[in-house]
């Protein structure tokens, strides 16, 4: 079967400075992958070229072996990718219900009550706010709000760019809580985060850049145990036993 995603030697310059450099990673049918790093190192340019909102110079993007590299923002969201940008971006002035239905503007008007109900039982906080506008929630609302109105299009891979930024410990958990559950439904994750410990325990693998390359790869047990990843990300020795995906209950 082919990968959800597959992106292959990606290359993207902003004018003259590049900012990604040869970077290959997969995302498999369901499957959720982190894409760690320290800032700048071109994390969000990569969503961003998969998304369409920057043209690689060179590379290849395949979305179920279909080749999308040139394909424009529009018809990436319509080939099953929604992508939850860093800050958010929900619209202030717009009600929780608007945001959402900006989020469904292409979903089939028969289709768009069972979404929204989708959306409330997902982050229940968001029905008793649906009349208030955005600007208005607190941020942790608003990172549930920009999740749900990128899954008003039913999207077959999630790329979250930094879920937890700013948020305070507990709402950070409930987010991560609440991924876990949407990609328990079977969408796929490509999980951007600064909280490596965290992203770890939800990813099955990941990668980390530095300075725009691919500096390791692995399960996240692997990449747990890495010493490099372990100094930089995790804060820790090399001597702990490694936290590992789905049971480092001590971690976080
Ligand atoms: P952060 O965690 O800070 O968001 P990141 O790993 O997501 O970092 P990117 O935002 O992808 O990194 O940035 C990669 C490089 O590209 C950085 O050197 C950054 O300064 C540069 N860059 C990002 N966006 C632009 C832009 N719009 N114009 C010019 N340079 C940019």
């Amino acid at each position: 079967m082919a990968a959800t995603l597959e992106v292959a030697d990606l290359t993207v310059f902003y004018g003259k400075r590049r900012a990604v450099e040869g970077v290959s990673l997969a995302v498999g049918p369901g499957e959720v992958v982190t894409l760690l790093g320290a800032n700048g190192s071109g994390k969000s340019t990569t969503l961003r070229a998969i998304s369409g909102l920057v043209r690689p110079a060179r590379g290849r993007i395949l979305l179920d072996g279909r080749d999308v590299t040139q394909a424009p923002a529009d018809a990436i969201v319509a080939a099953g990718v929604s992508h939850v940008p860093e800050g958010r971006e929900v619209f202030p002035e717009f009600t929780v219900l608007e945001n959402l239905l900006v989020g469904g503007h292409r979903v089939a008007r028969g289709a768009l009550p069972a979404r929204l109900e989708g959306a409330f039982e997902l982050f229940p906080i968001l029905r008793a706010r649906r009349r208030q506008l955005a600007g208005t929630l607190s941020g942790g609302e608003q990172q549930m709000l920009a999740i749900a109105r990128a899954l008003m299009t039913r999207p077959r891979l999630l790329l979250l760019d930094e879920p937890s930024l700013g948020l305070a410990p507990m709402l950070a958990r409930e987010i991560f809580r609440t991924l876990a559950r949407i990609n328990a439904t079977g969408v796929a994750v490509l999980l951007v985060e600064q909280n490596a410990r965290r992203a770890l325990r939800l990813a099955a693998r990941g990668y980390v850049l530095e300075t725009g390359r691919v500096a390791a790869a692995g399960t996240s047990r692997e990449l747990a145990a890495d010493a490099r990843v372990r100094s930089a990300y995790l804060g820790l020795g090399q001597t702990a036993a490694p936290p590992c995906a789905g049971s480092a209950g001590s971690l976080g």
